[in-house]
């Protein structure tokens, strides 16, 4: 059995179907990523898992149990929030410590559940201090202390480390995934960013229009993505989908599995793009349908050179063209 069920969930916002027949499985101490573009329900689907917004039909089970009509403080969830949702009156500590307070938590244990949370996300020198006085990074791990003093055994975060910069997002993904695994927490994180959700999570749920468009390992969707719009979403730069003249069906190939070769299917440049490791070269086919080819280091290439392009068979994606869902390699 597993350890958080969502079953045939939908939700209605007036005549706008934000989410349809979502069902989903969740093994405890899994660490889940929601990602999807900007709209297509992932925030919705959280606040319905926390119980903040309810659903207008469909279950939630936790361990078998249904907790479908149960409030948000009877579900054994904590959340963290894009916002962090600190209180800015309180310190440090007070805000760590603010829900056990409200929950009656003896002051003994609080200390003790406070100490070894602050010492997992390395505060213990900031908690006198007020959220004004701490960088976007800490404030964000006050708002996990918070979420790992409840003790509970499931977490919701919401794009909680968009508010940081490049070099504290990467060290915060690791530092995060670390915890989670530490823990043994279930962790259901939304995120658009397919990089995080890439790096970080067991499984990703990947959501267009209210709808699952595929579950899977990282592996599973960029290796093998069931349509079009995974194949698009998973992988940066995006995957190529054009024609060939002696095939039926959309054809899907992605820029890192493109070679330059002196032979296969003639092409022009169009133009490149220079990202220091490698250089993504723009290349027209003779229909004039535009592919990307990542190639090495730095190459320069004159506009409208006649060049080549090559895969091996393995790396050919097949999608029909009618339902956009992937085909079985002939
Ligand atoms: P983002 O990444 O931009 O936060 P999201 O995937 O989290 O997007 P949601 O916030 O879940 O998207 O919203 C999904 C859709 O439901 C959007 O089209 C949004 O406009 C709509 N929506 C969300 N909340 C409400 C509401 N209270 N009333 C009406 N429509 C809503």
């Amino acid at each position: 059995m597993s350890y958080l069920t969502l079953k045939a969930l939908n939700k209605e916002f007036g005549d706008f179907q934000a989410l349809q027949d979502i069902e989903l499985s969740i093994e405890r101490g899994e660490f889940i990523a929601l990602l999807g573009p900007s709209g297509c329900g992932k925030s919705t689907l959280l606040r319905i898992i926390a119980g903040l917004e309810s659903a207008t039909s469909g279950k939630m089970s936790v361990e078998g149990r249904d907790v479908t009509a149960l409030a948000p403080s009877q579900r054994g969830i904590s959340m963290v929030f894009q916002s962090y949702a600190l209180f800015p009156h309180l310190s440090v500590k007070e805000n760590i410590l603010f829900g056990l307070k409200a929950r009656r938590v003896e002051a003994k244990e609080r200390q003790r559940r406070l100490d070894e949370a602050l010492e997992l996300v390395s505060l213990q020198d900031q908690q006198d201090k007020l959220p004004s006085q701490l960088s976007g990074g800490q404030r964000q791990r006050v708002a996990l202390a918070r979420a790992i003093v409840s003790q509970h055994p499931i977490c919701l975060m919401d794009e909680p480390l968009s508010n940081l910069d490049a070099k504290l997002r990467a060290e915060m993904r690791s530092e995060l995934r670390n915890l989670q695994k530490k823990l043994g927490l279930t962790l259901i994180y939304v995120t658009h960013d397919q990089i995080e959700a890439m790096s970080m999570a067991d499984r990703i749920v990947l959501l267009n229009q209210g709808r699952i468009q595929q579950v899977g390992t990282p592996r599973t969707l960029y290796n093998q993505p069931k349509n079009t719009f995974t194949a698009r979403f998973i992988g940066s730069p995006a995957m190529n989908i054009f024609t060939l003249p002696e095939y039926h069906n959309l054809l899907g190939v992605r820029p890192e599995h493109i070679r330059l070769s002196d032979s296969g299917i003639r092409c022009r440049a169009v133009n490149t793009d220079y990202h220091g490791e490698n250089t993504l070269l723009k290349v027209a086919l003779p229909d004039e349908q535009q592919i990307v080819v990542k190639v090495d280091r730095y190459q320069q290439f004159e506009t409208d050179q006649p060049l080549h392009v090559n895969w091996e068979q393995q790396d050919l994606h097949h999608f029909c063209s009618a339902k956009q869902q992937a085909i079985p390699t002939p």
